[in-house]
């Protein structure tokens, strides 16, 4: 293993050309599209043009003549085709956490006399805040929270919706999620995922998994922008039985008739509520037209590629740190984290040497490999740096730039 292996695997790859869309500066390792995807060209023209057309000069026309009424649509019909889904049976909206209180608030009447949403105790941190908060104001059910390997032994007679976070944004664990669904399905139960760090990342088939209902994000793997809205899923069938605890005239089956009486959307549009952020909306359609001309299988499959290479760099370069990943690449998302006492100083170093990772406390070096811009040799590139940045130690000689509010 060598720099010119990786460089032979970037040719070979059939998405180098796909790289070139993005504007990354060339002398930059970006490993951090995993907490927020970087820009296209193609994003930012759509962007001034939305400013200065359609809204600038368009004005409250463009609801009509530039599609602004359907942008919502179109990005979700993008987005089920990533993660196996029919259009229908997603939408873009608010936060992920929103969301996710949405679908929780509204699966939990479907299963009555159950009294338990069951998560795990290392989700990420809005998940255990948002499903507590759903508890408190559904009333009725209480959160039961297990390690994550053991949430299939728990589920039984008692639970109503099991939420589970596919990719642990920690270590980059990935569960097994078409044998979780299969469990708790098995208990009577409904199935929710988390999959901020899955979509377009990793292989997702939620009507192969048989799932119940998903989150995610749009600004991490799928390029969005800062603060994209989320997308949901809720299976066909499952929709229409289902009430959105919010229930705006966005998620409505017409708003512009302005009925007295609520009549909620087809499908999984029933979750919007108000006027869609239309710019970012707008950034994100422009951003996920990449996904048009890449198919989401050899994306993922480029990341599963890069992360055994950077796994490979690391011992070719003689970098012992302890892997917080695992080696199993059916078991890791796009991602690979590292331990080290001192993870904060040695990231803001390597930052400072130009490779982009970041930090989780209180140990983890956290390497997002997202499939469309980072390259073999970026791998390569990053382990050589890391091995140069842990022998010169320069937080050791106040040589490291100080630590700013976001790790
Ligand atoms: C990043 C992330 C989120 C983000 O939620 P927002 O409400 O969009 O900020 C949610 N869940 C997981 C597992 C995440 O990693």
């Amino acid at each position: 293993m060598d720099r010119r292996r990786c460089l032979d695997r970037d040719t070979a790859s059939g998405l180098a050309a796909v790289r070139d869309r993005f504007e990354l500066p060339a002398d930059l390792v970006y490993l951090d599209g995993n907490s927020l995807g970087p820009l296209q060209a193609v994003v930012a023209d759509r962007l001034a043009a939305v400013v200065a057309d359609e809204w600038g000069h368009g004005l409250v026309r463009s609801w009509n003549e530039a599609g602004w009424l359907e942008l919502t649509a179109r990005c979700a019909a993008r987005i089920a085709r990533i993660v196996g889904a029919g259009p229908h049976e997603v939408t873009v909206t608010d936060s992920t956490s929103v969301d996710l209180f949405g679908v929780l608030a509204a699966l939990r009447p479907l299963r009555p006399g159950r009294e338990i949403v069951l998560t795990h105790d290392d989700n990420f941190p809005t998940d255990r805040y948002v499903t507590e908060g759903v508890a408190a104001t559904v009333g009725d059910l209480e959160v039961v929270v297990t390690p994550a390997d053991r949430l299939a032994e728990r589920v039984a007679e008692d639970v109503a919706v099991v939420l589970a976070t596919h990719v642990d944004y920690r270590t980059g664990a990935r569960l097994d999620a078409p044998a979780l669904t299969a469990a708790a399905h098995e208990a009577g139960a409904l199935m929710v995922w988390d999959l901020a760090h899955s979509a377009g990342a990793v292989p997702v088939d939620l009507h192969g998994w048989g799932a119940d209902a998903a989150v995610g994000c749009t600004y991490k793997f799928l390029n969005g922008g800062p603060g994209a809205p989320g997308w949901l899923f809720v299976r066909s069938g499952l929709a229409s039985r289902v009430a959105p605890p919010i229930r705006g005239w966005f998620g409505h089956a017409r708003p512009f008739d302005f009925a007295r009486a609520y009549e909620p959307a087809p499908g999984a549009a029933r979750f919007r509520n108000g006027t869609p952020p239309l710019l970012s909306l707008a950034a994100l359609e422009a951003a996920l037209r990449v996904w048009d001309d890449v198919d989401p299988a050899a994306a993922t499959d480029h990341a599963a590629g890069l992360t055994a290479t950077f796994l490979e760099a690391l011992e070719a370069v003689g970098v012992d740190l302890a892997v917080a990943t695992p080696l199993d690449p059916d078991r890791r998302g796009a991602q690979v984290s590292l331990r080290h006492g001192a993870a904060g100083a040695v990231m803001r170093a390597l930052v400072a040497a130009g490779v982009i990772g970041d930090h989780r406390p209180p140990d983890l070096l956290r390497f997002g490999f997202s499939p469309l811009f980072v390259r073999h040799v970026d791998a390569w590139d990053a382990a050589a740096t890391l091995r140069r940045v842990l022998e010169e130690r320069p937080w050791e000689h106040g040589r490291t730039p100080p630590r700013g509010p976001v790790p």
